[in-house]
């Protein structure tokens, strides 16, 4: 995934969200969104624990927790054997995800303006009869991968 915001505006962002709730951006949680702004796709735990041996798995999980709490990381899965993190949308751009439901592996697409061009059409149609007001939609695909298709 690519993003559109520096490393130092997504800190700047996050301390932002974590003063809302009254949380503190402490070195344990900088570590994590440092960790998620570079890896470019959804992290597991385990990834975080290959990326960084020196974070233990249970600060991992408690630092992902506060930083979900404060909006500014969002878990996606196709299950709950496999979580995946990643810094939401509004630190980082709008996109979709295809889930494989056999091993787990979430691949961001960006789709094209045409495409969500439609998608907006369609979210009107949705909406429109309700008046609701949508801000923002998810779209994300569960099926399997190349890898797990027999
Ligand atoms: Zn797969
Ligand atoms: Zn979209």
């Amino acid at each position: 995934m690519s993003f559109t915001k520096s490393t130092d505006t997504i800190h700047e962002l996050v301390e932002v969200h974590l003063r809302r709730f009254e949380q503190r951006y402490t070195s344990g949680r900088r570590t994590i969104v440092e960790l998620l702004a570079s890896f470019g796709q959804p992290m597991s735990i385990s990834d975080i624990a290959l990326a960084d041996p020196e974070v233990p798995r249970s600060s991992a999980y408690r630092h992902l927790a506060d930083l979900q709490g404060a909006g500014v990381v969002r878990r996606i899965a196709a299950s709950d054997e496999f979580a995946r993190f990643e810094l939401t949308e509004d630190l980082t751009h709008h996109h979709h995800h295809l889930l494989c439901t056999s091993c787990g592996q979430v691949t961001d697409v960006t789709p094209t303006n045409a495409f969500e061009r439609t998608v907006a059409v369609m979210v009107r149609e949705l909406t429109a009869q309700r008046g609701f007001r949508a801000i923002s939609h998810a779209l994300d695909v569960t099926g399997h991968c190349q890898n797990c298709q027999p």
